[in-house]
C-alpha cells in the first residue's frame, strides 16, 4: 500500500485484535503525503497530517 514502505506493524492491538500500523523510525521524512494509507484503512483511523502546516496554523491561532 505505501509507495516508500515506511510503515510497519505497531506493537499495540486494536479492539478488532490488529496491529496498528507505525512509520518505521527515522523514516517519517520519507512520507511523501501520498494519502495512500489513509484512504487504503478500513476503519478510517489512519490521518496523515503535514506537520508544518500544523503548527503554522497553531501560531496564527495565538
Ligand atoms: S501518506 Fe501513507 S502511504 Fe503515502 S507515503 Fe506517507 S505513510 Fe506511505
Amino acid at each position: 500500500m505505501c509507495p516508500t514502505g515506511i510503515l510497519e506493524p505497531g506493537n499495540e492491538l486494536n479492539m478488532r485484535v490488529a496491529y496498528l500500523p507505525q512509520v518505521k523510525a527515522g523514516k517519517e521524512s520519507y512520507c511523501t503525503g501520498c494519502r495512500r494509507c489513509e484512504y487504503a484503512c478500513p476503519e478510517w483511523c489512519i490521518y496523515v497530517i503535514d506537520q508544518e502546516e500544523e503548527s503554522s496554523n497553531e501560531k496564527a491561532k495565538t
